[in-house]
């Protein structure tokens, strides 16, 4: 057939061709009327980039909206030369941006077609995105995270009884590691073979990043079903171990999703909860699966903004940390003997934050180095000033393992204490056992340079479950804090009591001093008194306060 004859189709015909083919292909039609300045794209092409629509004047413009900034230069150059007719064809890798606002990178192609003057009419042309994923992995055999993804956009109405399920080989690296990348690959194969024989039809299965697959259920299985499921291929996957002379013992976790957490969920956000519970399944200790929950997840979210929270505050000079004081008593004449400074947080958009809550979380982000620093200093100034009104006065600071481990807290609280003018004797160091190792050379060696320099040990938390007798001889600290937790079960537990007596008998026949945490009435006071504990600390004498409430409560009246 000769097409010369042909007239050119006009730029509104293309724009409806695009309209008809774009649903069956990935990629994106357009077509740039270069006479007009109009620019019309297929419609899916929003649901990727940041445009502002699939049709629009002022091309070069409009399309400073949504090319990557640094790459617009280039764009532009090449446009120039084409709307000039000094370019034929436009052939570009580069960026636009997509709904999170990353780059995203594409291959632009076209051709300029002129009109019968011989100018440039119009460029039709295709774009691909180069760096979207597989569609089929040729490692495992299986489709890859595009099909998943174009699969589960043409699913307008999910079965609310499905499910998806997250699978995830447990440190497949170590095998990759230690048999070869060649021999990784191996396992994968295998690994997605064992699964794909444990499916039915109906569920399917896809490979998503380097050691993930992904079931999809549309046969409206239960979670239990998928449980069941999950165990099946476990068995797959370690009858494949001794088949294979278990060259490579591996594991396999699974994070399990109901499709109904999911009916109206963007894809992204299903690929964020599966992702999710798998790393829930991991967290949990590996070779298990995981059924998701929502309460789970949020609590989940609210650590993730708790740790921004966090961190935004130590970079805006702590605002919103403060250091509280409560006050410590000797428990024979219940004068004051000193104060524990305690960490608080207090947000607008959190409220007071529990410190159970969040140092927890300064201690895994190693945030807990500063803050720490940020007590300290709170806690040395308070002394030096109290110590003067109140001769004697001491104050208790709780040390991180993580600031034992990881930072130089040894100078840091001996330079403090040289900088407040202090003596050591004013300090007591309060550490807990948990996160130590008895053996850990820094912990050690930190425990006995302060007692060298003069700084008194406290060992916190007594009685919690971490205790160690041997701990008393290897540590061989001031004092022993028996934590509230012990201190309730002895006020009401005839056992216990009795336990807490031959402790502190013990204790004292050491030499070491024992402060009781947790005292709250009279009565409590009274029947912790008779075991002649060395010191008290607990709401009934005063709750943990601020600087300015604590030097009017304890200061000054003394
Ligand atoms: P801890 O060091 O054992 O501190 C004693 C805790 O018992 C404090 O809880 C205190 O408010 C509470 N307490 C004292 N007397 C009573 C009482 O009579 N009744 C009740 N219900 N509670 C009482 P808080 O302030 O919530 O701190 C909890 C834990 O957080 C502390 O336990 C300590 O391990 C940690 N922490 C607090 N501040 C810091 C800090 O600056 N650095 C580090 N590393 N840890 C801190
Ligand atoms: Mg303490
Ligand atoms: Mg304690």
């Amino acid at each position: 057939m000769d097409c010369s004859s042909h007239p050119l189709p006009t730029v509104a015909q293309l724009c409806d061709v695009i309209e008809l083919l774009y649903p069956c292909m990935d990629d994106y039609l357009y077509v740039y009327d270069l006479k007009n300045d109009f620019y019309f794209i297929s419609p899916n092409a929003l649901d990727r980039f940041l445009m502002p629509s699939n049709q629009f004047h002022d091309v070069e413009k409009t399309h400073e909206q949504f090319v990557y900034p640094a790459d617009l230069p280039l764009l532009q150059e090449d446009l120039a030369d084409i709307v000039n007719g000094k370019k034929s064809g436009h052939n570009l890798h580069y960026r636009w941006v997509g709904h999170d606002k990353q780059p995203l990178w594409i291959n632009c192609r076209g051709r300029v077609v002129k009109d019968e003057n011989g100018l440039p009419s119009y460029m039709i042309g295709c774009i691909n995105e180069t760096g979207a994923k597989q569609r089929a992995d040729n490692v495992s055999g299986l489709l890859g995270e595009a099909s998943l993804r174009t699969l589960m956009q043409s699913i307008t109405n999910r079965n609310p009884a499905g499910f998806i399920m997250r699978l995830g080989i447990d440190d497949f690296k170590d095998i990759n590691e230690n048999l070869g990348i060649e021999y990784g690959d191996q396992i994968l194969k295998r690994t997605a073979d064992c699964i794909a024989s444990c499916i039915q039809p109906g569920q399917q299965l896809f490979r998503i990043v380097a050691d993930e697959f992904i079931i999809l259920d549309l046969l409206g299985g239960t979670t239990e079903d998928a449980v069941h499921l999950y165990k099946h291929i476990r068995q797959a996957i370690d009858l494949f171990i001794k088949e294979n002379h278990y060259e490579a013992v591996y594991t396999i976790s699974a994070g399990i999703l109901s499709n109904r957490f999911l009916a109206d969920s963007s894809y992204a956000n299903v690929m964020k909860l599966s992702e999710f519970s798998l790393n829930e399944a991991k967290r949990n200790g590996k070779n298990r699966c995981y059924v998701f929950l929502p309460e789970n997840y949020d609590a989940f979210l609210r650590r993730k903004k708790l740790l921004h929270t966090l961190r935004h505050a130590v970079h805006h000079n702590f605002d919103g940390f403060e250091v509280y004081f409560q006050p410590i008593t000797y428990a024979s004449s219940r004068q004051l003997r000193g104060a524990e400074a305690l960490l608080r947080f207090h947000n607008e958009e959190t409220g007071p934050v529990s410190p159970f809550e969040f140092i927890p979380l300064l201690e895994e982000t190693g945030l807990i180095i500063p803050v720490g620093r940020f007590v300290l200093n709170q806690a040395l100034a308070a002394c030096q000033k109290w110590r003067g009104i109140v001769p004697g006065f001491s104050v208790s600071i709780n040390l991180s393992y993580i600031q034992v481990m990881k930072s130089h807290i040894l100078n840091e609280i001996i330079e403090g204490v040289q900088e407040y003018l202090l003596s050591p004797s004013s300090i007591i160091i309060e550490l807990t056992e948990s996160g130590y190792l008895e053996s850990n050379p820094h912990f050690t060696k930190l425990w006995s340079k302060l007692k060298e320099y003069g700084i008194a040990l406290a060992l916190d938390d007594f009685g919690t479950g971490y205790s160690n007798l041997h701990y008393l001889h290897d540590l061989n600290p001031n004092i022993i804090k028996i934590d509230r937790s012990f201190t309730l079960k002895a006020l009401r537990n005839d056992y216990e009591y009795n336990l807490l007596i031959h402790i502190i008998e013990m204790v004292h026949s050491l030499g070491l001093l024992v402060c009781i945490e947790g005292i709250e009435t009279q009565e409590e006071l009274n029947k912790i008194n008779q075991l002649k504990p060395d010191y008290i600390q607990g709401y009934f004498f005063g709750k943990p306060c601020s600087y300015a409430d604590f030097e009017a409560a304890f200061i000054e009246i003394n």
